[in-house]
């Protein structure tokens, strides 16, 4: 034992020793041609490693002509939440993980490998050091040593416990790979593709705050130069085929490759990634201007993946980079953003997308606003209603990814749907077609359920299932199972003063297709009727989850009624078959990762035989007040009479 200790201080000495020395593997990769660099290798050619390494400090503390745009070390602001992460840290306490708080302890000899809870995320994230940058701000704001001392030991101490070596690059796809990630090797956590691009941009903000520091000196450059080299070498030869990693990856190495035009290889590295947003714009992006994996969040994330790369290659004179065709195709996805988004800036919980802050989307459009200042509305959600217009229009259709939205007004008095019906899409989309949010003055009466988690061991991956199934979508499932095919299209959209009507359909099971046809009366309240069409029999099932709060059930006029105390509310009814039944149970949803409330689930069941097309007509009726107007809806050859309170409308069935 004690001479298996000896052995480990011997190492640990050697290290040490090792990390104070300069890394010579450095003043190979850079190109030495470089302008500014001569004096550096003026003294590496005299054989002078540490004089080369402290006049390239120099070098890089008086460089000029490379821009990080949007990050000024000189004007860095601290959220009392990063503050308490770069304080944490300090203690070895690290923020990986949101769904994780508080942070968790990882020793005081660091355990890179710790691992409490099974979730892949939580493995992953480690290797993102979110905490850095913050460290890098306290630093900054502060002038206290302690947090460049301790970041300079936690990035050796990274390096030294996470050898490259091991690797295997198990991405396939956009998805996480063949590989059974419990078993894995430490290599595919800590240089998985996606992680070493999320370095890659944040080690560049890290550079710039502690560049002024003792701490940043010759020896110590040289480690976190190789280390970044070694970063860019790896993503470039490990980029993911497809999907929103391929995207993060490419605009991160496109940073990084601006950011040290001084290695040898950065040119091509710039050059191809390039090419590779250029060609992924067209193929990620639908014609509508959707991102392909049909994510609220990450289309908001491969927006400023897009807008980044853009902005960068702007503020280091490579305006070239990009055709005009780029930029309209960056505008057009922040078009398709603001028409889903509902008046309070908040979008669906549809796939896995998660609750945004709004501060974080108000940044984005400021940013946007400044490269599209001629769109109105960029201008006007970036200004907070101050500057710019709404749009000419309300209602849209989206027909390329599927979404819809239905609504009579862009300001918070408005009532706005948005309905997601598209083609199939990837690892992070749902079998959730026909589903809908419904947000009325202020409300969302009928929020997506989330994701919860997303991927790990056999327990988190049950976790996820829950919230991935159809029937916990405000949709029509047979005999309470998954969609077996997500390949909706739309029959029919049409917007007009007095009504607005969408038709669409899905071939949701073998010999069972779903028609759901949505009326926006007068811009006042939806009807939407639901077949089950086909010859297959069994249960077929229409599914509201309602938002958690004070309800009533009445389970033989088959409605919900929400008793919101502030007196905006909402009535759903549904109407079918003599023989339709309704049933209540517990529905969840989760708004950020890890969280999920508990909130009303109500469902409308008709046992299908053979061939006779099923149907449900349900009302949704926002009201004010603790009473609901009363309802009825009759059908009288392909005609529904509808009764709100006194008014009475109708409306073609196969309008
Ligand atoms: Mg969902």
């Amino acid at each position: 034992m004690r001479r298996y200790t000896l052995l480990l201080l011997i190492l640990w000495g050697a290290w040490q020793s090792l990390s104070a020395q300069v890394n010579p593997e450095l003043f190979s990769l850079f190109d030495r041609h470089h302008p500014g660099l001569e004096s550096v290798y003026e003294a590496f050619d005299a054989g002078d490693t540490l004089q080369a390494a402290e006049r390239l400090v120099e070098y890089f503390r008086t460089r000029k002509g490379v821009v990080c745009p949007g990050f000024d070390p000189e004007a860095v602001e601290l959220s009392e939440e990063h503050r308490r992460w770069a304080d944490e840290a300090l203690e070895h306490r690290f923020f990986v993980h949101s769904g994780y708080q508080p942070s968790l302890f990882y020793g005081e000899d660091i355990d890179w490998e710790y691992w409490p809870v099974r979730d892949n995320e939580l493995r992953w994230q480690l290797h993102r050091h979110k905490w850095w940058v913050p460290m890098g701000k306290a630093y900054r704001l502060s002038g206290d040593e302690r947090y460049a001392r301790e970041w300079r030991l936690q990035y050796l101490d990274w390096i030294r416990k996470n050898p490259l070596e091991g690797f295997v690059n198990t991405e396939k796809g956009a998805g996480e790979g063949t590989i059974d990630l419990m078993t894995a090797p430490n290599a595919l956590y800590a240089w998985r593709p996606l992680e070493v691009s999320d370095r890659l941009e944040f080690q560049i903000q890290q550079f710039l705050l502690f560049l002024p520091s003792p701490e940043m000196d010759g020896p110590f450059l040289s480690h976190f130069l190789v280390n970044y080299h070694r970063h860019c070498a790896h993503l470039a030869e490990n980029l993911s085929a497809h999907g929103n990693h391929r995207l993060f990856q490419a605009q991160r190495l496109l940073y990084g490759a601006v950011f040290f035009p001084e290695f040898k290889e950065s040119k091509g590295w710039r050059e191809e990634m390039i090419a590779i947003l250029n060609e992924e714009i067209e193929r990620q992006v639908y014609p509508d201007g959707m991102q392909y994996e049909l994510d609220p969040h990450y289309h908001l994330e491969a927006i400023n993946i897009f807008f980044g790369a853009l902005q960068m290659c702007d503020a280091n004179g490579l305006r070239e980079a990009f055709p005009t065709s780029y930029l309209e195709r960056v505008e057009q996805m922040i078009e398709i953003h603001y028409n889903y988004s509902f008046p309070d800036l908040s979008t669906p919980l549809f796939s896995d997308a998660r609750a945004q802050e709004i501060d974080h989307l108000l940044t984005s459009y400021r940013a946007w606003s400044r490269v599209f200042p001629e769109n109105e509305m960029i201008r006007h959600l970036a200004t907070q209603g101050a500057e710019g217009s709404y749009p000419d229009h309300l209602s849209k259709a989206f027909p390329e990814s599927g979404f819809y939205v239905l609504r009579n007004g862009w300001d918070k008095e408005a009532t706005v749907m948005v309905l997601k019906a598209g083609p199939p899409a990837f690892w992070h989309c749902q079998p959730d077609n026909g589903t809908f949010e419904l947000w009325i003055k202020g409300r969302n009466f009928l929020p997506d359920t989330g994701c919860y988690v997303y991927s790990g061991d056999e327990e988190i991956n049950r976790q996820r299932a829950w919230f991935r199934q159809t029937q916990v979508h405000n949709t029509l499932t047979l005999d309470g199972k998954n969609l077996e095919q997500t390949l909706s299209r739309c029959l029919g959209f049409d917007s007009t003063p007095e009504r607005d009507l969408l038709v669409v359909e899905n071939p949701s099971y073998e010999g069972l297709t779903h028609r759901r046809s949505v009326h926006f009366v007068k811009g006042e309240f939806f009807v939407i009727i639901d077949e089950a069409l086909g010859d297959r029999g069994g249960e077929v099932e229409l599914n509201y989850h309602l938002l958690e709060g004070d309800h009533k059930i009445d389970l033989e006029e088959h409605s919900l009624t929400t008793h919101f105390a502030d007196g905006n509310n909402l009535h759903l009814q549904t109407f079918g078959a003599a023989r339709m039944k309704m049933a209540t149970r517990t529905g969840r949803v989760s708004r950020t990762y890890r969280h999920y409330e508990e909130r009303p689930w109500v469902s409308f069941s008709v046992e299908k035989v053979a061939s006779p097309a099923v149907r449900f007509v349900t009302l949704l009726i926002p009201f004010e007040g603790r009473r609901a107007p009363r309802c009825s809806v009759k059908i009288q050859g392909e005609e529904l009479r509808i009764k709100v309170g006194h008014k009475g409308y109708r409306i073609a069935i196969n309008e």
